[in-house]
């Protein structure tokens, strides 16, 4: 077979791969993350799909960008260091708290075999469910609902991640673990937190407490009540 494609950009190019392997190189590589599936998918998921239009030339930067209602979609390292917390394994199904724009969604719908995930603010759910389908991604299942409480209709999980930052582990998301499983959970107060790692083990639950990180409040019934007053 001939290639009579011409050369040049062609309508279906993605225009910032580069900006997007730069972002890996210098924002993830550089400081300290080092699973080689989550950097993989970090080279591929086009974060840019996932805000609006007139922010894509800041989606490689290294900042969380603000989204629709509110809410942020998070910055790639934090997201990044989150997913190799979860040590995820291939095969298992996730419970991913909080969708937002459903950039990470897109990247877990790379690295497990399903994602359960949970978005309490329907218009962001629609937006995200749009994005993740006209990138092509079925592997996905996204509910409108608490997500504090976790969702038991598809527990127990490998791994469950809240992307919303939780006043103290919401009992629910420990609860709906398999047995080995992870809960990797932003807890402490509205203005920051640190990053925890659960994973259940026999009848107890062993806990990592990593690093500060700043998400946007966890709000439901095993969480924070109302939207906090920014201070
Ligand atoms: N990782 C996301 C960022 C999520 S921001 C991204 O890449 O875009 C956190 C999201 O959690 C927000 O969309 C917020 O509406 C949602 N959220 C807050 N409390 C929730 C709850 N109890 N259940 C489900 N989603 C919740």
């Amino acid at each position: 077979m001939t290639d009579t494609a011409a050369p040049g950009p062609h309508p279906g190019d993605d225009v910032r791969a580069d900006e997007r392997r730069r972002m890996v190189d210098e924002q993830l590589v550089a400081r300290g993350i080092r699973d080689a599936r989550v950097l993989a998918a970090m080279r591929i998921v086009p974060r840019h799909a996932f805000v609006n239009a007139d922010l894509a030339e800041f989606a490689y930067a290294d900042r969380a960008l603000p989204s629709a209602e509110g809410q942020t979609i998070s910055q790639p390292w934090i997201v990044a260091r989150m997913l190799e917390l979860a040590a995820l394994p291939q095969a298992g199904r996730v419970l991913e708290v909080g969708t937002g724009t459903g950039y990470q969604t897109a990247l877990l719908a790379r690295l497990v075999a399903h994602v359960v995930s949970v978005e309490r603010l329907e218009g962001l759910a629609q937006t995200a469910r749009a994005r993740l389908d006209a990138l092509g991604v079925v592997n996905v299942t996204v509910c409108v609902g608490d997500g504090s409480v976790g969702w038991q209709e598809f527990a127990p999980y490998a791994r469950v991640l809240a992307a919303a930052a939780a006043p103290h582990v919401p009992k629910a998301l420990l609860d709906q673990l398999e047995e080995g499983g992870v809960l990797v959970v932003p807890v402490g107060g509205t203005q920051s937190q640190r990053l925890e790692a659960w994973r259940r083990e026999g009848g107890r639950f062993l806990v990592e407490r990593h690093g500060e990180c700043r998400f946007v409040p966890l709000i439901g019934h095993d969480a924070w009540r109302d939207v906090p007053r920014q201070q």
